[in-house]
């Protein structure tokens, strides 16, 4: 699936931004690498009463604008270069849509798929036992990422707290809303995105009404990326894929009932009305836009030029390679970049943060609205970036994050 390591990936990415605004080269050189490292190994007692070494990771990338922030992968393929990149993003993600934090990110080496819920919930405390020094709502806060899920992050909470003694929600987000979770947070990533599409459509010119969307991935954001598209947009989904195979109606597929499939099979696959369609086929269909909502480097050089839709919107993290990029933006497909596209999920981890600092919650409609006015005013901003410089809109986005950090590293006096 890779033609490029991710942090590889990041690092390019900044290096062209650096270029472009003539970055002094400490800063850059400062920016280019994570600013603090984490590993640990943990000891897991499995319920078949052996015992199971897992390696875990936690990486602070920039600590310049607030407290670390992002989420914790539980994968098989996890390395310490996926989370680097995955920490660097969260770092211009955070700052794309202007909220004070830095950027994090974490993970554990293993399948999710493997463990019992028992042996899950003993993995995130000692999890939380490896790294209690370095989280805290004034330092570091986690949240879910790839595999890990609203009671992961239950767990953790409630590890963090019996060994602070104190109660502190705040100190991860994505948490269940009886323990202090923001309304809206389930959706948040999706309808971010889907905010910044509709945005994108009467810029570039799309026309998305009644036109198809195909999505890679239906987990968490591919599905409701797939039900936003269609109540907010009114577009037609016609194709979908997941880690299992993909599949294929060029008459629609219901978001509802895929979803309902989904929860009862397990997969997209085998659901009633579509045909099979291989997982790289469908990012090459004829569609209106593309939304891989997977992994990372899905779109690489060696496919790009066959990508038919009009426009790209990257939920996942890192889907398209750097030459990819250059590939597209030749071909005149707008991508919508990653840390632009999926920044709806920080921005309500950030209100879920704001919620439990001043323990008083906002309705859904309050959530949904704050959202939406972060989302227009960062596709605006770098929109605005992109058009008068003539340049991609992931370059544009990297601009003004990479300005907003760095003024904030100057001024802390870290760089001069
Ligand atoms: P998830 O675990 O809920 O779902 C992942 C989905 O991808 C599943 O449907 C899985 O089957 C599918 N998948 C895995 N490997 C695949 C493959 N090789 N081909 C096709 N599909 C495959 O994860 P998620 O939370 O939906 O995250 C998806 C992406 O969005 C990741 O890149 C993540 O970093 C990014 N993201 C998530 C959030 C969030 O709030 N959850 C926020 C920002 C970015």
């Amino acid at each position: 699936m890779a033609d490029c390591n991710a942090f590889k990936m990041a690092q390019t990415q900044l290096d062209e931004a650096a270029e472009i605004l003539g970055l002094d080269e400490a800063v850059h050189e400062f920016l280019r690498w994570p600013q603090k490292e984490y590993s640990a190994r943990i000891p897991l007692r499995m319920d078949d009463g052996s015992t199971k070494v897992f390696q875990a990771f936690r990486v602070e990338h920039s600590l310049a604008r607030g407290p670390a922030k992002g989420g914790l992968r539980w994968h098989p393929n996890e390395t310490i270069d996926t989370v680097r990149a995955l920490a660097s993003w969260m770092t211009w993600k955070c700052a794309a849509v202007d909220i004070p934090l830095g950027g994090g990110k974490g993970g554990i080496v293993c399948d999710p798929k493997q463990l019992t819920e028992s042996e899950k919930e003993r993995l995130a405390r000692g999890y939380i036992r490896a790294f209690a020094d370095i989280f805290g709502v004034t330092k570091d806060v986690p949240a879910p990422d790839v595999y890990t899920t609203p009671q992961i992050m239950a767990w953790m909470m409630d590890e963090f707290e019996t060994i602070n003694r104190e109660h502190a929600p705040g100190v991860i987000t994505g948490k269940p809303i009886p323990l202090g979770g923001s309304q809206g947070r389930g959706d948040s990533t999706a309808r971010g995105g889907i905010f910044v599409a509709r945005e994108a459509g009467k810029a570039f010119g799309v026309e998305l009404k009644g036109k198809t969307l195909a999505i890679q991935g239906f987990g968490n954001v591919g599905r409701y990326c797939g039900i936003l598209a269609e109540e907010i947009l009114g577009m037609k989904i016609i194709a979908v894929a997941d880690e299992h195979g993909g599949i294929i109606n060029k008459n629609g597929i219901s978001m509802q009932a895929l979803a309902e499939h989904t929860d009862r099979t397990g997969s997209v696959i085998k659901m009633e009305g579509t045909e099979p369609i291989e997982n790289s086929d469908l990012l090459e269909l004829e569609v209106t836009m593309l939304a891989p909502c997977a992994l990372e480097n899905v779109i690489t050089k060696d496919n790009a030029d066959n990508i038919k839709a009009e426009m790209v919107l990257e939920l996942a993290n890192g889907p398209t390679s750097p030459e990819a990029d250059e590939i597209l933006f030749a071909k005149g497909i707008p991508v919508i970049p990653d840390f632009l596209a999926n920044a709806g999920g920080v921005t309500v981890s950030y209100f879920e943060q704001v919620q439990n600092s001043y323990n008083f919650y906002w309705t859904i409609e309050e959530v949904q609205a704050r959202l939406e006015e972060k989302m227009v005013t960062a596709f605006d901003a770098i929109f605005k970036i992109a058009d008068e410089r003539k340049i991609k809109m992931r370059t544009a986005a990297y601009l003004g994050s990479v300005m907003r950090v760095a003024e904030a590293c100057k001024l802390r006096g870290w760089v001069s």
